[in-house]
């Protein structure tokens, strides 16, 4: 049962002053009326004694320790509630308090584990994914390097030091994307806005990567065909999106079907415009949906790391996209294909300025 200081004070006048009553109605045989004064002057006065002493003796500590509450609140730039101060139940609401309070630090702490055990397992990735090029490179220019007696023709060595510069590229690459995505983290990188063509820039990437798709038989088509003449203007930070579409493009190629096709679809959609990667390869199961946008995580390991992937482009095109104030989204369905979008913005105006041809 919750009893406020008030309502103790009462039951404790009601009650002496009951007594009292009693007594002077029964001893000195009190008339009825003077009784009832006696009893209503015990309760006031038993009522404001009882009451006073409560409010100074205790609730003065409770208000006590609700001030060191507020005190940490502000420091952690919560909202300051000094009305609490002078609340009525504050034994009710210190509880309540602090039960918030715990519970907010339970979160914190649950948070903080989760986290650790995020870092360890990215250490884990990163040590991993860097020994693999690493030991490469060195495996073939220790062979060369013991090679005293000559054994080893020079077309052989040229072959070894060719693969050593490859993975040395690999590893290149590898460190390059995670400076990329710290930064990105960090939320050091500004996205440069600018105006420009979506249009020529996926026709960019397409000669790009044209004979990476012709290995595979992959046609790279856009979509709608007859896109506008002076383009599709967008606003958003060129290289960083060019980066983004390279990725997906990349990807679109690499797990889409042999000799198939990666349509990438230009649709204006309000004031924005929808970009979107589709392939029909084997598609992605729903429970790797969402995973596929963490660090390193790879569906097949063996098969993308053969491919040459790092297994950060879907973070860093997820980090990019979201500096945009955008999301980037999965649909996929097994043995159909993979889609996967995004939206910019469109240019406030629709006039297009000479530059941006
Ligand atoms: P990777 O360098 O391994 O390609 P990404 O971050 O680009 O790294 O992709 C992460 C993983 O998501 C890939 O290893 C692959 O398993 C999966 N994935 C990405 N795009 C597709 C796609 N279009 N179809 C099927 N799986 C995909």
């Amino acid at each position: 049962m919750n009893l406020s200081s008030r309502t103790i004070a009462i039951l404790i006048a009601l009650l002496v002053a009951g007594v009292l009553t009693a007594y002077a109605h029964f001893g000195p045989m009190l008339p009825f009326r003077e009784a009832f004064l006696a009893a209503g002057i015990t309760v006031a006065a038993c009522f404001l004694l009882v009451y006073l002493s409560f409010e100074a003796l205790i609730f003065r500590e409770i208000n006590g320790i609700y001030a060191g509450l507020e005190h940490i609140k502000r420091k952690e730039f919560k909202r300051l509630s000094n009305k609490f101060l002078f609340r009525p139940e504050p034994v009710k609401r210190v509880r309540d308090e602090i039960l918030l309070m715990a519970e907010r630090r339970q979160q914190e702490l649950d948070e903080l584990v989760r986290l650790q055990a995020l870092r360890r397992e990215f250490l884990a990735d990163v040590s991993h994914e860097l020994k693999t090029p690493l030991f490469a490179a060195q495996g073939f220019v220790h062979t060369i390097l013991d090679d005293e007696d000559d054994e080893i023709d020079l077309a052989t060595r040229r072959k070894f030091l060719s693969k050593a510069a490859a993975s040395l590229d690999t590893l290149d690459a590898l460190v390059q994307d995670l400076v990329t995505i710290a930064q990105l983290e960090k939320g050091v990188v500004r996205m440069r806005r600018q105006r420009f063509d979506l249009v020529a820039l996926v026709r960019e990437i397409f000669e790009l990567l044209e004979q990476q798709a012709a290995r595979r038989g992959t046609a790279l088509e856009l979509f709608p065909p007859n896109l506008p003449e002076t383009g599709l203007q967008v606003v958003a930070d060129r290289n960083r999106i060019r980066q983004v579409l390279v990725n997906l493009v990349d990807n679109a190629i690499k797990y889409g079907r042999e000799q198939g096709r990666v349509v990438v679809g230009l649709v204006e959609s309000g004031r924005s415009v929808r970009i979107s990667v589709r392939d029909d390869g084997a598609g992605i199961a729903p429970e790797h949906q969402s995973r596929i946008f963490e660090r390193f995580y790879r569906i097949d390991k063996s098969r993308s790391r053969e491919s040459g992937g790092s297994g950060l482009g879907l973070a860093i095109s997820k980090h990019i996209v979201e500096a945009h104030k955008s999301s980037i989204r999965v649909k996929s369905t097994i043995g159909e294909g993979t889609t996967l979008e995004f939206k910019l913005s469109k240019p406030k105006s629709g006039n297009i300025s000479p530059r941006d041809k």
